[in-house]
């Protein structure tokens, strides 16, 4: 049995009733098999003993004593109990607050173990945080490492601790090692059963390092034999030989009235080389918000479109399909391109029309969201899948959208850089591609801060860039009133803004409003006739407006990193001076605090996406990437781990060189895993 397999609930364990199950449910714990991979976060050292005098240099003791005496103190009315223990080296009193029922337990000439935090008090050594248990031969918690498990209030440890000994006895003998015996040789990793009894509770701290290690590797091997076997599928599918042309792009070249930036021209090239190569194309191109993505897409479809291919372009959220159709209808139909968006909100016969254009290829270029691998959608030739925002997108939705044409070209962008270490191992398939540079003219957005309260200075310089004729952004963290939180709101601050800026229009977007009002506001937005937009962070990824100058973000606190450098990345579009205000609420955490000096201090999003990953680890950042399917990391960290990742690829890659298909029997579990997760597959 697989340890993935071991679906019965937790219920069937002794001791686990209706309402203790609930408990485990808030932390994600239903099976038996979730508990048994519930890991501990920390460890309690209670397999060496100190002595009661090293408590004085310490502050902690985990004894055998004897109970010399019990006495009360305090109040008759409110007694509290204490135990004098005498260990040998010293004298210490307990002092059980709360705990009088330890009488019953417990009385003079006893042996005891006891661990605790001890403090000098009237010159006598004294504990109130202790733990006490008579003396036996096989203490419950004494002479053995304990796990710290992360719990919740009503979750004790104790409890915690009893269902995982209980699932341990009961299921070990019944586990099958998915890792086979050569490999767990050649790495000297013990086996699953020995290293989930051990990372549970470890007989010492070697065996714990050792049940560690091997947990570590299993998460990171099954990673790898995907991201393997995905590059080499690749390499194995070659596409026939076409004639890709150029002449379309080199029009479209002459025809834009800025030359192409240096890092621009770069990219291209590493992109039609690809595009000629019998290869499919994997390639991740990385470039800030703003240095010009979308037009490098755009040129590098055109070889694609005047072979007579059908290129698929697919954004996260509809505003950014609106605006790419039409940023992409302007440049490419003077030479005849035809562009479509497949939008959301289109009406059942307009979308049956559409998509029956499609499949006819009177289609060149098709954009939309995650509509564009929807059931119904096919396509005629579909040979280059461009997707934008990438990070936005789980690695099934990637995976499916491909699934609308055997290998076609995949091209990946993203303005949240992936940092280094981590993208070599997780897309180190994939190729990659950088534009560093910023169009020419381009001035840094100058960020200011402004505590709550003082922000009547920033709505009176966003005046002033109205009054050039410039527009702005007013972004807030909540849609509406909130019960929870008090905070300002996109709808009450719209009402606000309109009274404060009385001789502009003034819109609301949010996530709520139905996409045909949508597309309304974004195109008046785009024209100039609106000239503030209140917003959620909706309009995080993409939105490309030069004229506006100004971003004021409220409660600023409230935004990650990542998506107040997007938000951020709305202005400083064109040549004109850009301003971000980010405005904050008092009583900032150490880490909001952070967050907001990292934003005053660079516009650089590669040092800000290091920065991010400081602050607060690389969980969230790969959520999308990896979280899916049966591939969550439960222990291994990708960035700490990094080094174990480069043998762990090792590896595997000689494993499957040597056996492709995995089919000798020792590897009849990796493939059944495998199976399972290339349902959901990964790219
Ligand atoms: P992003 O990389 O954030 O997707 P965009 O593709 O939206 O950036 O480009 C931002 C703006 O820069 C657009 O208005 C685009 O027309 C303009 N732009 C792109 N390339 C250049 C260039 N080489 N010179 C000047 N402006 C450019
Ligand atoms: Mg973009």
């Amino acid at each position: 049995m697989l340890l993935e397999d071991i679906s019965a609930p937790i219920t069937t364990l002794a001791g686990i009733g209706g309402k203790t199950a609930r408990h485990f449910h808030k932390l994600g714990i239903r099976s038996v098999g979730d508990l048994l991979q519930h890991y501990p976060r920390d460890y309690e050292d209670r397999s060496t003993f100190t002595s009661l005098a090293e408590a004085h240099a310490t502050g902690k003791a985990t004894t055998v004593a004897t109970i010399t005496l019990m006495d009360y103190i305090g109040k008759p009315s409110n007694p509290v109990l204490r135990i004098f223990i005498n260990d040998g080296t010293e004298l210490a009193a307990l002092v059980c607050f709360g705990r009088n029922f330890l009488s019953r337990k417990f009385s003079p000439g006893m042996k005891v173990f006891v661990s605790g935090q001890f403090e000098m008090r009237y010159g006598k050594l004294q504990s109130t945080r202790f733990i006490i248990e008579p003396y036996t031969e096989s203490p419950k918690e004494f002479g053995k490492i304990l796990p710290i498990y992360p719990t919740t209030e009503d979750l004790p440890q104790t409890i915690l601790r009893s269902a995982v000994e209980a699932a341990l006895r009961q299921y070990l003998p019944l586990l099958d090692d998915p890792l086979p015996p050569s490999l767990l040789a050649a790495r000297s990793l013990p086996p699953l059963p020995e290293a989930l009894a051990a990372i549970h509770f470890p007989p010492d701290r070697d065996a714990l390092t050792r049940a560690r290690t091997r947990l570590i590797y299993q998460e990171l091997f099954f990673l790898q034999v995907i991201v393997v076997r995905a590059a080499m599928k690749r390499k194995t599918q070659l596409q026939a030989p076409v004639h890709f042309p150029r002449t379309l792009q080199e029009r479209l070249r002459r025809s834009l009235p800025f030359p192409l930036t240096p890092d621009q021209e770069k990219v291209l090239e590493e992109i039609y080389a690809d595009t000629t190569s019998p290869r499919p194309m994997a390639r991740l191109l990385q470039g800030d918000v703003g240095s010009g993505k979308t037009l490098v897409a755009l040129l590098a479809a055109l070889p694609y479109i005047e072979a007579g291919h059908q290129v698929a372009f697919m954004v996260p959220t509809e505003l950014l399909a609106l605006q790419h159709a039409e940023t992409a209808h302007t440049l490419l139909s003077p030479f005849g391109v035809r562009t479509a968006l497949l939008a959301g909100t289109l009406q059942p016969a307009a979308r049956r029309t559409l998509l029956s254009a499609i499949l006819r290829g009177e289609v060149d270029l098709v954009i939309g969201t995650h509509t564009l691998f929807s059931d119904d959608v096919a396509y005629r030739n579909l040979r280059l899948a461009i997707i934008d925002e990438q990070h936005k997108f789980g690695v099934s939705q990637r995976a499916r959208l491909l699934e609308k044409a055997s290998h076609p070209d995949l091209l990946l962008m993203t303005a949240t850089p992936i940092p280094r270490t981590m993208a070599l191992t997780l897309y180190g398939d994939m190729d990659m591609s950088t534009i560093k540079t910023m169009p020419p003219g381009r001035k840094p957005v100058r960020t200011h801060l402004a505590v709550l309260g003082k922000e009547e200075k920033v709505y009176t310089w966003v005046e002033k860039e109205l009054e050039k004729g410039h527009q702005a952004y007013f972004v807030y963290p909540l849609i509406g009133e909130s019960e929870k939180l008090e905070l300002r709101n996109a709808e009450s601050m719209v009402e606000f803004l309109r009274r404060r800026y009385p001789r502009w229009k003034v819109a609301l977007i949010h996530s709520r409003i139905p996409d045909e009002e949508k597309e309304r506001i974004m195109r008046e937005f785009m024209q100039g006739k609106i000239r503030i937009l209140v917003a959620t962070s909706v309009i995080e990824v993409g939105v490309n407006v030069p004229t506006a100058t100004c971003i004021v973000i409220e409660h600023a606190e409230r935004f990650g990193l990542a998506t107040l450098h997007q938000l951020r990345g709305r202005v400083g579009r064109s040549d004109r001076q850009s301003y971000a205000f980010l405005v904050y609420s008092p009583d900032l955490t150490e880490e909001a605090k952070a967050r907001l000096r990292t934003m005053k201090e660079t516009t650089d999003g590669f040092l800000i996406a290091e920065k991010d990953l400081e602050i607060r680890g690389p969980g969230d950042l790969l959520d999308g990437t990896i979280q899916a399917g049966h591939l969550r990391l439960r222990i291994a960290h990708l960035t700490r781990d990094a080094p174990l990742m480069h043998e762990v690829r090792k590896d595997v890659e000689a494993l499957l060189a040597r056996d492709p298909g995995l089919l000798r029997p020792e590897h009849t579990l990796i493939r059944t895993l495998i199976e399972r997760t290339d349902k959901e597959p990964a790219l």
